[in-house]
């Protein structure tokens, strides 16, 4: 039986390490840290279960091709209930209040009621959201290998995909924060920049509107560690071996051919590597010398990482009356590491069953951008912990203005800077997924290295902008490529 090794236990190693088992392959997963996920995790403090990843799951639902994935992994089944928040955002702006409804329909009544001056636009918007739900994440086959169970191979029908083709022209060419200058409305504004982020491609903002309003886009129950631990218990069922704690330190390559890997000093033998740590760091730091491949130079010239500091609050108090996910101005904004957010996003996990202790609730707020030079430095200057102080009492002043109710009830604040992520992930300025810009086309790297045999690259860094899907797919798609390259039949079953 063939020995493969696979580096980190994220979701894209965990996917990777699933179909290798399932096609014949000995398997042995090598992971840092204590625990499986990697940036798909949770954490518990005095009670409190903070949600730190997930927040909605492409391919929840069963009419998607992508959900096959899912079962086959063993991230989904029969007996996991999947939430699906409606409204799946609310916010709040000057007085008003805007829903982001999952029922179009109903979604395109309510946005006309609140500015009709825009009703060209809003109308134009619904229609494109009504048609890219027709578009969805494919699972492909790779020409050449042998495979057991077919899986869908279209992104959409051609036929789907013609009448679209203008209308992905027009929105991949626009920030969402230029898309948004169409409206007149100012909360209208403020919702299409931060369906996702006002930087981000307004492609990004529609498919995400396509995927909530399709049906899709569900949180499952126990959330992100939950999830990983499911597909853990898969690959150990299947006979994988996960060994936690055990960081690699080199692959080691002899005559452009991966001998295996290094770790504590030892070398131990493989068929096969599939690196899925942040490819960014992976070609630096795990081979030697590191790899200076077109592609590779391509990526770190270009990559824009996408990256938050997190805060996670526990209070003394049932929110449950209060939205799920809230955006609001603050009268204040809210600095952190060097940035003034003027919105701040809120998750309310008050009506999750376990988050929190009876008549508490667990709240989470993510604050984007690119930090990490300011935690860095105060890292090293030796005001980290203070800094962290300081962002949590302001949020905590913030988050009694608005619900005096929190006001003296606050257990336990949490807050996780770059560093933390860097820490645990080994990824890229502790980054977990790469920023879409406008005007970029969506393009993914090379699974395979030209001048490397025997190993394959996984993981959200792989295929902009990443995240959960694109982990689970590339560690799927390594495992093609390696029953391509060694004559097995690859297979996929639930
Ligand atoms: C706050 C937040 C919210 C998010 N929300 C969503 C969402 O709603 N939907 C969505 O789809 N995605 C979301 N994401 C993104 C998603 O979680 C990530 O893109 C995805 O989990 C990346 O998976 P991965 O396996 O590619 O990488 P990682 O999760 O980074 O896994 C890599 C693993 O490799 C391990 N490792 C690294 N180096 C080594 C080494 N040398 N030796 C051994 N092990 C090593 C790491 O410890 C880690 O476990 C979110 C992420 C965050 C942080």
């Amino acid at each position: 039986m063939k020995k493969v090794i696979i580096i980190g236990a994220g979701i894209a190693g965990l996917s990777a390490a699933s179909y290798a088992l399932q096609s014949g392959f000995d398997v042995t997963v090598y992971e840092s840290h204590r625990i499986p996920g990697g940036a798909s995790t949770s954490w518990r403090r005095k009670g409190y279960l903070f949600e730190g990843g997930m927040h909605w799951l492409t391919g929840s639902s069963p009419k998607t091709v992508l959900h096959k994935l899912w079962r086959e992994i063993g991230a989904l089944n029969d007996s996991v209930p999947i939430y699906y928040r409606d409204p799946f955002l609310t916010l709040e702006f000057k007085g008003q209040t805007v829903c982001l409804y999952r029922d179009l329909d109903r979604l395109h009544k309510h946005l006309l009621t609140l500015a009709p001056e825009d009703r060209k636009e809003i109308s134009r918007l619904c229609k494109d959201i009504r048609n890219f739900t027709k578009l969805s994440m494919p699972l492909t086959e790779l020409k050449g290998v042998k495979a057991k169970h077919k899986a869908s191979k279209s992104f959409g029908s051609a036929f789907a995909m013609l009448p679209l083709i203008p209308r992905l022209a027009f929105y991949g060419k626009l920030s969402a924060r230029e898309y948004s200058e169409r409206f007149q409305n100012p909360l209208l504004r403020l919702l299409v920049q931060n369906i996702t982020s006002p930087d981000y491609s307004a492609l990004a903002a529609i498919f995400t509107m396509a995927t909530l309003t399709s049906g899709d886009g569900g949180y499952p129950e126990g959330g992100s560690l939950a999830m990983a631990d499911r597909v853990a218990k898969n690959v150990q069922a299947r006979g994988g071996k996960i060994l936690y704690g055990t960081p690699v330190e080199q692959v080691l390559v002899k005559d452009g051919i991966a001998q295996g890997v290094m770790v504590r000093g030892e070398f131990i033998p493989s068929d096969a590597v599939i690196v899925t740590q942040d490819t960014l760091v992976a070609i630096d730091t795990l081979f030697d010398p590191p790899i200076r491949e077109a592609w590779a130079e391509k990526m770190r010239k270009e990559t824009i990482p996408i990256l938050n500091t997190f805060i996670s609050v526990g209070v003394e108090a049932d929110l449950s009356a209060l939205p799920e996910t809230l955006a609001f101005v603050p009268e204040e904004p809210l600095m952190c590491g060097g940035t003034s957010h003027t919105l701040i996003g809120i998750n309310n996990y008050a009506a999750y069953p376990g988050y929190a202790p009876e008549g508490c609730t667990a709240l989470t707020c993510i604050l984007g951008g690119d930090s990490y030079d300011y935690w860095k430095t105060s890292k090293e200057n030796g005001s980290y912990e203070a800094e962290k102080q300081k962002l949590a009492e302001a949020f905590l002043k913030i988050l009694a203005k608005k619900y005096p109710q929190t006001e003296g009830k606050i257990a336990v604040w949490d807050v996780a800077t770059p560093l933390t992520y860097e820490r645990y992930l080994g990824s890229y300025k502790g980054s977990w997924m790469t920023l879409m810009k406008k005007g970029v086309p969506n393009k993914s790297y090379p699974t395979i290295p030209e001048s490397i045999k025997n190993v394959y690259f996984a993981g959200h860094r792989i295929s902009p902008p990443g995240g959960l899907p694109i982990a689970a797919e590339t560690g799927r798609s390594a495992v093609q490529y390696l029953c391509r390259d060694t004559g097995e039949v690859f297979q996929g079953k639930e």
